[in-house]
């Protein structure tokens, strides 16, 4: 507002002069050349000398610990790491060598960043954020001078803001710090990654700025040995996907700033996205409000997050129509799909749809009891049993099947080589590397069989509750799990 106040000032006196006869050119260069300083001022990225290849230099991070749901044992082990950086005199009294880097590892949209950013703020540092793959080129040395630069500005940055630490990030460090050796003909990533561990040699306990550098990966075994030598990155803090519990904090944390209704349940939410990362989590509470925009609604409704799980699972719903005959039996796959599904794992079938989304025609999303880490081999024959329904309900209800179980057998087969190679078939303890190929396949293809079997049972003694779903389906269109309960049970 002030911005705009003071600009519309000067443009008026500017008028004003002109009017008055007065040469207001050389002005009105000085005006313009201040304004584009200015705003290049506002942008706290600094260029490398190629416009794509910058570097996040932050502001003050203002996401704290708090701001990061779950992930309490990565935060807390972070925390205890930190000390170091807060309690300088000790660590010099003591004699410690100084904690120069910290390695946070897991899969992508975990809340890695968030980390970083929290410890800056924890440690009062100036943050600095850059990626990996910003320091790969073509020109050998200038991935190397371009590490050199990176910690140059780390301390700059502190000691303009008048701070006594400096945190450098450094996302998908894979990139620049592979195994050596590895890039045939190529030394210039070798040179990159040397050139990091000078400069985090180089890091001393009695410098002016004391800078740590926090480096992300979802691919640990692709970096070089040497990176992980005690002295370098001699922490490691895992940052895994978010239990329940954890999901359950992040939703909360997403939905602060949106009205809810008194109906939205976070915690079955939570129990429904097993498997989401943080960043998924957002995205869904950001989809289930753009939802509630779209039906001009006042409050996010629970209905309008299990919709949004549907959308961040699957994709967009696609506007493509089906003619009656195809979405008939796309009614009945799924319709397959979810009977077994509640007969093999009663309770499990959470929504089930025959609007199309991304690759699908239909789908049913299962939502188990509670986070599955280890599964048993009922429970992988289980899962078997609902990928095949699909095909079985075509082929008993309809006469023939159609292409559409292609990736569902798919599923089917994964599932049953899982069994084999962990030690779980009649084959027992195996080495899959000394296991046939005609022995895997005809252990794989016998455990598919039987499933088989048991389903075509299943589908049979339940065909009218299939062809009752596939009704209702193609009247609705997209049903809660319950009510294909409330069916079974009628
Ligand atoms: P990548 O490996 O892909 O770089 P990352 O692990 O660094 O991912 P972030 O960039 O930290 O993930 O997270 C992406 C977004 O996801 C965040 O901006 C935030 O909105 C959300 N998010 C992820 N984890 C959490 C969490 N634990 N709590 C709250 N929000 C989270």
């Amino acid at each position: 507002m002030l911005k705009e106040m003071a600009v519309g000032a000067g443009v008026a006196v500017m008028i004003f002069l002109g009017l008055r006869g007065v040469d207001i050119w050389p002005l009105f260069l000085l005006v313009g050349l201040a304004g584009v300083l200015f705003a290049t001022g506002l942008n706290t990225r600094i260029n490398f000398g190629s416009q794509r290849r910058q570097v996040d230099l932050g502001h003050r991070s203002l996401i704290s610990f708090q701001d990061i749901g779950g992930q309490n044992t990565a935060k807390s082990e972070l925390i205890e790491a930190l000390e170091f950086i807060l309690r300088p005199d000790d660590v010099q009294r003591l004699g410690i060598r100084p904690l120069k880097g910290i390695l946070l590892t897991g899969p992508p949209g975990t809340g890695k960043t968030l980390l970083a950013k929290a410890a800056a703020n924890h440690t009062d540092s100036a943050f600095l954020a850059a990626s990996g793959s910003e320091f790969v080129e073509m020109y050998a040395g200038v991935g190397a001078q371009r590490v050199r630069q990176l910690f140059e500005q780390a301390r700059q940055k502190a000691r303009q803001q008048n701070m006594l630490s400096a945190i450098i990030f450094i996302d998908e460090i894979e990139v620049m710090a592979g195994r050596r050796g590895q890039h045939h003909g190529h030394l210039e990533y070798d040179q990159t990654l040397n050139q990091l561990l000078v400069e985090m040699d180089g890091i001393g306990v009695d410098e002016d700025v004391r800078v740590l550098v926090m480096a992300a990966t979802n691919r640990a075994d692709l970096l070089d040995p040497a990176l992980m030598r005690p002295g370098r990155f001699d922490r490691t803090v895992r940052v895994d996907l978010p239990d329940r519990r954890g999901r359950e904090a992040i939703l909360l944390l997403h939905t602060r700033n949106k009205p809810l209704d008194e109906s939205v349940d976070l915690g079955q939410i939570a129990a429904e996205t097993f498997g989401f990362s943080g960043a998924h989590l957002e995205s869904l509470c950001n989809e289930a409000a753009i939802l509630a925009l779209r039906e001009q609604s006042e409050r996010l409704t629970h209905a309008h997050f299990k919709a949004a799980i549907d959308k961040v699972m699957l994709g967009e719903r696609l506007e493509r129509r089906l003619g009656r005959e195809e979405l008939y039996r796309v009614a009945i796959h799924e319709g397959g799909h979810a009977i077994v599904g509640e007969l093999v794992n009663p309770g499990s079938v959470a929504s089930i749809t025959i609007a199309p989304r991304g690759l699908a025609l239909g789908f049913v999303r299962q939502a188990p009891h509670d986070d599955r880490l280890l599964e048993t081999v009922s429970e992988l024959k289980a899962d078997i049993a609902v990928c095949l329904a699909g095909s079985t309900a075509e082929r008993l209800l309809l006469g023939e099947q159609s292409t559409g179980a292609a990736s569902d057998f798919q599923k089917a087969w994964d599932l049953a080589r899982k069994i084999v190679t962990t030690g779980l078939s009649t084959l027992g303890v195996v080495q899959e590397e000394a296991l046939s190929a005609e022995l895997l396949y005809e252990t794989i293809q016998e455990i598919v069989r039987d499933s088989q079997e048991l389903v075509d049972e299943l589908v049979q003694s339940h065909k009218p509750a299939i062809l009752q779903l596939a009704d209702i389906l193609i009247e609705r269109e997209t049903l809660p799990g319950e009510q294909v309960r409330a069916l079974m049970a009628a």
